[in-house]
C-alpha cells in the first residue's frame, strides 16, 4: 500500500517543476523585444518631472465669499456739507475733531472733525463727556458706538481685561486675575471683537504689497486634549474639524492682512484669498508664497484670474473654448517641505504661476530667497497670544466663533499696538530719557505704521475708544 505521504510529495514536486517550467517558458520582455542597444542594468536615474504649464479652467471658480458679499464698502456722500467755524464765544477748549454726529437725519452725520460738535460737560458727573451737534441739536456721549458705552464697569478694568486676552491669557484665567465673572469677560470680548472688526476694516484697505505669505496652522481644541495624540494624528483628526487658523501676511512690513478660522478646504482657502483681495488695492497682484497645500492654486485663480481666448490650432472647426487663466502679473510659488518622523528632511520650491526669475526679482529687493519663514514666525506669536490656538491649553473658547473673536482682537493688537523690532527706524536726533537710562535712538514702529496706515503706535485704550466713522474720510481735509 502506498502511503498518502508519497502522493503529497509527488504533488509538491510536480508543482515545483511546473513553476520552474513556467518561469522558463514565460515570455519576458528582454527575450521578446530585443533592445537595439545593450542597456546598462543600473537603475534608471530619477526622471526630473517638468511641471506642465497650467492649462487653465474651462469655468470660473466659484467663490462663496464673493457670492455672499455684503454691501460694498460704504462711500462718503459725494457732496460734504460746509465746514463750520465757530464765530462767537471763546475758543473751544475740548478737541472734538475725532468725533462725528451719529444722527441719521443730520446732514453732518459721519463727517469727522467738521466743526459741528461742541462739548457739553459731563452729564450727572459721569466719566464721559457729552457732545452736542449744533446742526441737529442732538446730544450724544463721546463713547457712543464703543465698548464703553452704557457700561458701569471702570474703563481701566475693561481695557486691562481686553489687554490680558490680547496677550494670550485665556478667558477663565483673565476672569480669575481681575475677579470678574468669566461670562462677563466673554461678553466684553464679543463686543470688543465687533468693534475691532470695524476698526480693522476702516484702516486696512487699499494696501499695496510686493509679497503675501499664506499659511494654515491647526489649533487643538476641546475634544482633542494636548499630550494624548501625536501631531500627525491631531492633523488627521482635525483635517475635517473647523479648527485651522489661516493667516495671510505681508512679510516686508510684517502686516497681518487676514486671519480666520475654519476647515482645511478649498472653500476656506478661497475665503482667505478673498479677504486678502479685499484688503489689497484693486490693481495690486503681489507674489504669493504658500506651503504645498493644493487648494491655494484654485483659490488664487478665483480672485486673480481672467478669461483668455486660446489661439486656434487648426483653420477649420469651432474655435477653442476660452480658458480661465491667471492674470499675467500674478506670481505664485510654493515651498514644499518633506517631513519624516517629525523631522524636516527637504525643502523644495515650485513656481506655479509666473517665472522663477520674476519671483526671485521681487524677493531680491529684500535680499531673500523663496521662503515662508516669516509667516511661520507669526504662527508662533499667534500661538502665544491667542490662548485658544496654543497647544497645551484648555480654555473657555466656545468653538469657532469664540476663536474668531480672539483672532480679531489679536489682528488689531498685532498690527496697531505692538511695535515690531525689525521695523524700528533710527531717530534723527537721540531723545534723552527720564532718569538714568541711555538715550532713545530708535523710533518704535508697528506694522500698520510701516504700511503707512497710521502715524503712531496705538494703545489698546485708544483703539477701544476710537469711534469708527461710517465711511472712509477724505484725506487732507
Ligand atoms: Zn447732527
Amino acid at each position: 500500500m502506498v502511503s498518502d505521504l508519497f502522493f503529497y510529495q509527488l504533488g509538491l514536486i510536480a508543482l515545483v517543476w511546473l513553476c520552474c517550467m513556467l518561469h522558463w517558458v514565460w515570455p519576458s520582455d528582454s527575450l521578446t523585444v530585443p533592445s537595439p542597444l545593450p542597456q546598462p542594468t543600473s537603475p534608471q536615474p530619477k526622471r526630473h518631472r517638468e511641471p506642465k504649464p497650467f492649462a487653465g479652467f474651462t469655468t470660473k471658480p466659484h467663490c462663496d465669499a464673493c457670492a455672499h458679499a455684503t454691501a460694498p464698502r460704504p462711500q462718503a456722500p459725494s457732496a460734504p456739507p460746509p465746514h463750520i467755524v465757530p464765530m462767537r464765544g471763546r475758543r473751544r477748549q475740548v478737541d472734538t475733531s475725532r468725533h462725528f454726529c451719529p444722527n441719521p437725519d443730520c446732514a453732518y452725520r459721519g463727517w469727522v472733525g467738521w466743526g459741528n460738535l461742541r462739548a457739553n460737560g459731563h452729564p450727572s458727573g459721569g466719566p464721559w463727556r457729552q457732545l452736542l451737534c449744533v446742526v441737529c441739536r442732538g446730544y450724544f456721549l463721546e463713547t457712543l458706538g464703543t465698548i464703553f458705552h452704557g457700561k458701569r464697569a471702570a474703563v481701566d478694568l475693561i481695557v486691562r481685561v481686553i489687554a490680558c486676552l490680547a496677550e494670550g491669557l485665556g478667558i477663565r484665567g483673565t476672569a480669575r486675575v481681575f475677579e470678574v465673572d468669566a461670562n462677563t469677560v466673554l461678553q466684553w470680548l464679543v463686543e470688543a471683537a465687533e468693534q475691532l472688526r470695524a476698526f480693522s476694516q476702516h484702516f486696512l484697505h487699499d494696501v499695496r504689497v510686493q509679497q503675501v505669505q499664506l499659511d494654515e496652522l491647526f489649533a487643538l481644541l476641546g475634544a482633542v486634549k494636548a499630550g494624548e495624540v501625536s501631531e500627525t494624528e491631531a492633523i488627521e483628526r482635525l483635517e475635517r474639524c473647523p479648527h485651522w487658523v489661516w493667516v495671510a501676511m505681508d512679510p516686508e512690513r510684517k502686516l497681518l492682512l487676514a486671519i480666520d478660522v475654519g476647515n482645511r478646504t478649498l472653500a476656506m482657502a478661497q475665503r482667505v484669498v478673498h479677504q486678502v483681495a479685499q484688503v489689497l488695492a484693486p490693481d495690486c497682484a503681489p507674489l504669493f508664497l504658500t506651503d504645498g497645500f493644493r487648494e491655494y492654486l484654485t483659490a488664487l485663480l478665483t480672485h486673480y484670474g481672467q478669461w483668455v481666448q486660446p489661439a486656434r490650432r487648426r483653420a477649420q472647426g469651432p474655435a477653442p473654448k476660452p480658458r480661465w487663466m491667471p492674470l499675467p502679473q500674478l506670481l505664485y510659488a510654493q515651498v514644499i517641505k518633506t517631513v519624516r518622523r517629525r523631522r524636516l528632511v527637504r525643502v523644495s520650491h515650485r513656481v506655479v504661476f509666473g517665472t522663477l526669475e520674476a519671483a526671485q526679482q521681487v524677493l531680491a529687493a529684500c535680499g531673500w530667497q523663496i521662503n515662508t519663514a516669516f509667516i511661520e514666525r507669526v504662527n508662533l506669536s499667534i500661538r502665544q497670544h491667542v490662548a485658544a490656538v496654543g497647544r497645551r491649553v484648555t480654555t473657555l473658547c466656545k468653538g469657532e466663533a469664540g476663536m474668531r473673536q480672539q483672532l480679531v482682537l489679536y489682528h488689531v493688537y498685532y498690527n496697531f499696538c505692538l511695535p515690531h523690532a525689525s521695523l524700528r527706524v533710527p531717530l534723527a536726533a537721540p531723545l534723552p530719557t527720564n532718569g538714568t537710562g541711555s538715550v532713545t535712538q530708535w523710533q518704535p514702529r508697528t506694522p500698520a505704521m510701516a504700511a503707512g496706515l497710521t502715524d503712531h503706535v496705538w494703545t489698546l485704550r485708544t483703539v477701544l475708544l476710537f469711534r469708527v466713522p461710517p465711511w472712509p474720510q477724505p484725506a487732507g481735509v
